[in-house]
């Protein structure tokens, strides 16, 4: 049996995974706060005393591993991290540093989380798929693209930032400093503020004190018109979005994932509905999923990435 880890490295947490995987199962997980101090050493030091942790407890020795993934909030491009504000890295070479701590005989891999999310999504349908084309809706828009099974990082590894994609006439700076963002029509803030929005203009059942996106979508689930006109709104950006890429990638599949996608099959209606509107060629009947690996999607991905 042959075991390895993934790492989900967040600005708040780390998450960690040690994987079987010859029939790829998790064993255990586990999540510290990340260090705040000196992270370019800290978070490498920390991830090694996770996997010693994590190897003792079963029994295990590094020569029953065969790779450690990383998984980070920043973009990646051949192991190497220009700048990543969450974890204040500059110019890092991720992979020396994590093989520095190893034995020689392990394999270390790293790519941003978002496409490290896309390819364990990818590798966990039940017929994993050549091209896919992920999506994470959460508080930011995120993405990864899978072309012939591997990450596409790109020239400078913004590859895959779908979230950035400039998609309508906007004024208001995004996190990235243009404007017009995907993810400022998509994101939890847009869709908070997009509800309250309309709350003044039309009735609506849901209970605007401390709004959360579930609150909205639930009530799209019955039909208000506050809540159904919100989900519409990001249905149709996501249908935009997804149609450029669909006539730019011609994918075999969509994957919707992130803590919005848990609105569940009502978000996937809705984004075909347009989709099919805006898809050209045979681009129409490309199939859209909801994501399955929910919150451990980075250390699988992660995982599987080191196979
Ligand atoms: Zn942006």
């Amino acid at each position: 049996m042959k075991y390895s880890f993934g790492i989900d490295v967040g600005g708040t947490n780390i998450k960690i995974g040690l994987f079987e995987i010859t029939n790829f199962s998790l064993i255990e997980k586990k999540e510290v706060p990340t260090p705040r101090y000196n992270q370019a050493v800290s978070i490498f030091e920390t991830s090694k005393k996770l996997m010693d942790e994590l190897l003792k407890q079963h029994q295990l020795t590094y020569q029953d591993v065969h790779g450690v993934g990383f998984a980070v909030p920043c973009p990646v491009k051949n192991g190497y991290v220009v700048k990543c504000p969450n974890l204040k890295w500059e110019t890092l070479d991720v992979i020396s540093s994590m093989r520095s701590l190893l034995e020689p005989h392990v394999k270390v891999v790293v790519s941003n989380d978002a496409n490290i999310a896309a390819y364990g999504e990818n590798y966990s349908l039940e017929i994993p798929l050549q091209n896919a084309i992920f999506y994470t809706l959460g508080t930011g828009v995120g993405g990864g693209i899978i072309i012939e099974g591997k990450i596409v990082e790109g020239r400078t590894g913004a590859g895959g930032e779908i979230g950035h994609m400039p998609i309508f006439e906007g004024t208001e700076i995004c996190g990235c400093g243009r404007t017009g963002c995907l993810e400022q029509v998509c994101g939890t803030k847009a869709i908070l503020g997009y509800a309250k929005e309309l709350s003044t203009v039309h009735e609506s059942s849901i209970d605007f004190k401390e709004l959360t996106v579930k609150k909205i979508f639930d009530a799209a689930k019955d039909n208000d018109p506050v809540g159904f006109r919100v989900l519409d709104r990001v249905a149709k950006y996501i249908a935009l979005s997804a149609s450029i890429l669909s006539v730019s990638l011609d994918p075999d599949v969509i994957i919707i994932g992130g803590g919005i996608a848990k609105a569940g099959q009502i978000l996937i209606d809705q984004i075909l509905k347009h989709y099919r509107m805006y898809a050209r060629f045979g681009t129409v009947d490309i199939p859209f999923v909801l994501a399955k690996t929910g919150n451990d999607a980075g250390i699988i991905g992660a995982a599987k990435y080191t196979i």
